[in-house]
Order: structure tokens, then sequence, then C-alpha cells
């Protein structure tokens, strides 16, 4: 492993491709993964792992289903890439939109960051107004315009703006602490008729997860219209998560825009941004705000999305999704046992089938709360659990994810890790 690590420092940037996966919030050297299946991934020397981070969330049915891997097959033989429009991006827009009603036109991307670049542009240009709202700590990929109080890697590291984002572009920029309706009120009362959007996860799972306090993203959805803001949901990891209508149909609140990714894709690059039709016509060629891609709607990563899309619809009823949903809360109830058999307050943020254990004495609301949780520990525990096979986002400020493939019984042998580690 550290061999391989040190090859990767030769030519790959700190040795990764993308910043968290260097482990600098938990220390050590990262782990290299070799292969996936189920719940569980194999590391280059053979070792297997319960995998809680789940590629940081797309894995919504585990590593590697079979159905997913044929499907992509199939489409891999008929060519990987045509440049021009497909049946499938259709069928894929019409299954988005199914389970995402506030999405009446689609526009496929590749990354999460792109989706929410380009909702971003399109706010600025269908409001032709320039400022954003965004919530202190909120990640929503590395977007010129939102590493300002940013979270995830970026929070992790502590550098709240990134080297390379003017200051000119990083002004237009505003942040509010999560859950503060007053802190909400306050700022659309100074700048609300210049802000072209307000732009949120409604469930925030990049300082760790943190739930919506009662009304919050009521307010937001009411203050957004009051003042010609859009409302942008990035339900890049909340998307087919907490439900298969993401927050914003487990809350009933509905966005002008809307961000999906990860679990879209199962894996493979695939994105995606919608809204009202009048509002997504602005985009070129007919409309003045330009965005495109070569490999957008790519016929691999369409072809996993409706295996994805097809598998959702077969648990979307409110009692197949409560199965999943039982599963993760014996699993989150042991580890609550267990931590309190130990006496320790730890706080166990979570939402259906994604989780946060802090290391918290107080509850966590906001990015502030989650960033006095005790990082150390956290590491500690980090590298406890992976010695024993258990893998978890390598950070204290993420969301670790459940699948399908966790079975009760591979659920109940993490929680006896977890339980011996605390
Ligand atoms: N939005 C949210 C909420 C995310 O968590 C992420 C990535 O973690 C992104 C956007 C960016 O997605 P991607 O990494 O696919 O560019």
């Amino acid at each position: 492993m550290k061999s391989l690590y040190r090859k990767a420092r030769q030519v790959i940037p700190s040795g990764v491709n993308s910043p968290v996966r260097a482990f600098r919030a938990v220390g050590g050297d990262p782990v290299f993964m070799a292969r996936g299946k189920g719940p569980y991934i194999w590391d280059a020397r053979g070792k297997r792992y319960v995998d809680f981070c789940c590629s940081w969330g797309p894995l919504l049915f585990g590593h590697a289903p079979s159905g997913l891997i044929s499907a992509v097959s199939r489409a891999l033989a008929r060519g990987t890439s045509f440049g021009t429009a497909t049946a499938a991006e259709i069928e894929v827009a019409l299954g988005i939109r199914s389970f995402f009603p506030s999405m009446e036109k689609i526009r496929l991307v590749s990354s999460g960051t792109e989706a929410v670049m380009s909702a971003v542009r399109l706010a600025r240009g269908a409001t032709k107004r320039s400022k954003l709202l965004k919530l202190d700590g909120g990640y929503h990929g590395h977007v010129d315009s939102l590493l300002v109080r940013a979270g995830s890697g970026v929070a992790t590291f502590g550098i709240p703006d990134s080297a390379g984002v003017p200051g000119e572009l990083a002004r237009l920029t505003l942040s509010v602490p999560f859950n503060d309706i007053g802190a909400l009120e306050d700022v659309f009362r100074r700048e609300g008729g210049e802000l072209a959007a307000f732009i949120l996860e409604p469930v925030p799972a990049n300082t760790g997860v943190v739930l919506p306090a009662p009304n919050y993203l009521e307010r937001a959805r009411a203050l957004t219209k009051r003042h010609g803001a859009l409302l942008i949901f990035d339900e890049v990891i909340t998307g087919f998560r907490v439900s298969p209508g993401g927050a914003q149909q487990y809350y009933g609140v509905r966005p002008d825009l809307t961000c999906l990714g990860k679990i879209l894709g199962g894996g493979l690059p695939l994105a995606a941004f919608g809204g009202k039709s009048a509002l997504m016509d602005q985009l070129a060629p007919e409309g003045p705000v330009y965005q495109a891609g070569t490999l957008s709607g790519n016929p691999l990563a369409a072809a996993a999305a409706l295996w994805m899309l097809g598998e959702i619809k077969k648990i979307s009823s409110s009692r197949k999704w409560r199965v999943l949903e039982n599963r993760a809360e014996n699993f989150y109830g042991e580890l609550i046992k267990a931590a309190e058999r130990r006496g320790l307050t730890v706080r166990l943020n979570r939402l259906g089938s994604m989780f946060t254990l802090f290391f918290s004495e107080a509850p966590v609301t906001d990015y502030a709360s989650a960033k006095r949780s005790d990082t150390k520990r956290y590491a500690k525990f980090f590298h406890g659990c992976l010695k024993k096979g258990v893998y978890l986002a390598p950070s204290q400020l993420e969301a670790n994810f459940i699948s399908w493939a966790h079975s009760p019984a591979v659920l109940r042998r993490a929680a006896r890790v977890f339980g011996e580690l605390l």
C-alpha cells in the first residue's frame, strides 16, 4: 500500500484525484481499493472491508450489482459515445421526472459539480442577478462561486476559500448558518432583491449529516419566492437517498431547480439538473444561457441510470422503502446502545440510510457545531474500524451510507465492531 502511495504521489498531486481521499482528516496513508461486491470492498492487498462510504453515496444497491453490470455491458457493446442525441437520454429524463415532478425539464451532465455549476449559471441568467446565497459549510462540488465557506474536503482542510477563486467572484457569494431562520430573514431583508438564488443541500451531508429545523426549508421557499430569487436544492446526495423523490418529497418543499448526481449514475459519471420548463428553456440553443458537454448523457452512464431508476421504482412504495430504513434504524439502535453502555455521549445524526456519528457532547445542528466535534477521537475510531475491516468516510465531517446490499447480518457485525471501538 505504501509503495502504491509513493508511486501515486510521483505522478498525481498528493497521490489522489480528489482531496478527501488523501486521509488528511484522519491521518495515515490512504487505502488503495481494488474491487467491490455487495457491501464489501477489497484493498490492493486483498483485505476485505464492510463499506460505509459507498463511493460517497452513489451505491444504493451496493458494489457491482449484476443487473447494472449487464446493462452497462450491453451498452458498451453498442459503443461508448456518439456525441449525438440518443433514445436512452429521453428515458432517463422521464425516469427522473417521475420521481422529481419539480424537474419538468432536465439536462444530463457528467458530475455533481457540473450540475451545480450549470444550475447556478441558469439562475443568474434567468434572474439577471449576480449574487448567490449558500450555507456556511455548504459544499456543492468545486464550483468557483461556491468555494466560499465551503464544507466537505474544504472544511476538513480548513480552507474556506480556495486559491484561484477570484475575490471579485467570491464577494458575490453570501453565506448563512444553517437552521437559523433569523439570519436567513435578515440576509433576504438586506440582499433579497439582488440574489439570483439560494442554494443548499436540504439535508446538509457535507458537514456530516445535519437535519433541517422545523419550518426552515418552508421559510427558505417563502423568502426566495417573495424576493424573486430561485431556490436551488442540491440533492446530489439526498436525491433517491432520503426518499425516492429526495428531500423535496420527504419535506414537501418544491424548489425551482434541483441538482442530482451520485445515486442517479450508480457509480458511473452521470448527474442532472432540472426545473420548470420555462426556466430550463432558457438554456442554449433555444435560450441565452450556454451549457454543454461532450459526454453529457453518455450511453454507458445512461444505461446505468436506467437500471438504477428501474430498481428504485421497484422499492419506491413506502412499505418497501421502509425495509432499508428499518434495517438502518436497528443498526443505529445498536450503536446508540453501545455508546450508552460505555457512558459516551455521541451524536448519531441520520436520515434513513445516511448517517454521521459525531463525537460531540452537544447536538450538531449546523456547520459551527459540527466543527466543534472531536475530530481526533473520530480519527482514532476510523483507524480502529479500518483495522477491523470496516471502512468509514475518512473524515468526521462527512456522511456514511448504508446500501441494500448491507444485510442485517452484515450490519450486526459492523455494529459489534463499532461497539468494541467506542
Ligand atoms: N453537491 C453535493 C451535495 C455533493 O456532495 C457533491 C460531491 O460530493 C457535489 C455536489 C459534487 O459532485 P461531484 O463530486 O460529482 O462533482
